[in-house]
């Protein structure tokens, strides 16, 4: 199978950052080229959790969180021939908020300089980071809504949601999101969810195919936002 042109992949885990993923960022991006995609935005987990255990961060400052957190990205830029677009992304979970304690946001849109400039973010209530992301032109959109143990927010904190996400290991009930996603007006996203292994097994990779092809991850946001996209999706 081979992909359409200008395919972008949009949920994608690395093993050095994701404590859940076993492929590593040179492997994803090897996935990822043998796919077809013309690129893929990085979307390692971002929260407490996450990027204090599996680095041994326990005690770690913003900075080092940071600095952890952006291996991945940056060993995948580093495996990335010519051509091949490595964006930064993040799968954002905003713990101390009672109603996103399961919630996942991928957050696009977002450079290292935002990421080292606005420590704690995580810490954030959506409503709070809602309006950081407008600060910076950052798009929200909720992963996998309709998973269990999900709680769907309001539209308005939103910008899209995932209405296909090809994680084999979950049900991620895909058709009621798009029809939220279609009730509510939201930007439908599409995402592999890809952590090695088996999680992409006998499921349709995700990701969305654009009239053109992206350098970076401000063009990518601004197809998204001009809804100039369609979605890889089963
Ligand atoms: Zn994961
Ligand atoms: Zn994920």
């Amino acid at each position: 199978m081979r992909l359409p042109p200008n395919s972008y992949e949009m949920h994608i885990h690395t093993a050095e950052v994701s404590p859940c993923g076993c492929a590593t960022a040179q492997e994803a991006v090897r996935r990822c080229i043998g796919l077809g995609y013309g690129g893929m935005a990085v979307t390692d987990h971002f929260h407490c959790g996450h990027a204090h255990v599996s680095g041994g961060l326990s005690q770690a400052s913003w900075r080092q969180r940071i600095d952890f957190f952006l291996t991945g990205y940056q060993n995948a830029c580093n495996a990335a021939p010519e051509g091949f677009a490595v964006m930064l992304g993040m799968e954002l979970r905003l713990l101390r908020s009672w109603d996103d304690q399961n919630n996942d946001y991928l957050v696009y849109g977002l450079d290292e300089d935002f990421l080292r400039k606005n420590a704690d973010f995580d810490l954030m209530t959506l409503e709070e980071f809602r309006k950081l992301a407008n600060k910076h032109g950052l798009l929200i959109v909720q992963a996998h809504p309709f998973r269990n143990g999900m709680k769907l927010r309001e539209p308005e904190l939103l910008d899209g949601i995932e209405v296909y996400n090809g994680n084999a290991h979950h049900d991620s009930r895909n058709d009621i999101a798009a029809l939220w996603a279609k009730k509510y007006d939201l930007l439908p996203c599409s995402g592999s969810d890809y952590h090695g292994g088996d999680t992409g097994e006998g499921r349709a990779p995700g990701g969305i195919v654009l009239p053109q092809p992206v350098a970076d991850v401000r063009q990518l946001v601004q197809a998204l936002r001009r809804r100039d996209y369609l979605l890889l999706e089963e």
